[in-house]
């Protein structure tokens, strides 16, 4: 049980508890907040960006650099290295 966001050495997010009751991970097309993950085309290997609010389904959505419940550090981690 997490009780803090953070990010995992393998680049995955490990979101907090009340994140996660609040993420829906089926789906990134529906409003409200979801996963941003991208699967790399020669590893299958899937990678969290970070965390996407959108207002309608239609919007493009916002990237959430810190977690609206934990306040830890979600900002998206593009390519850096750990
Ligand atoms: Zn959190």
């Amino acid at each position: 049980m997490n009780t803090k966001c953070r990010w995992n050495m393998d680049r995955t997010l490990s979101s907090c508890n009340a994140l996660r009751d609040h993420t829906d991970k089926t789906s990134s097309h529906k409003k409200g907040l979801s996963y941003l993950v991208v699967v790399n085309a020669e590893t299958l290997k899937q990678t969290t960006y970070g965390v996407v609010y959108k207002n309608t389904a239609a919007d493009r959505g916002l990237m959430l650099n810190y977690c609206p419940w934990c306040g830890a550090d979600i900002s998206p981690r593009g390519q850096e290295q750990c």
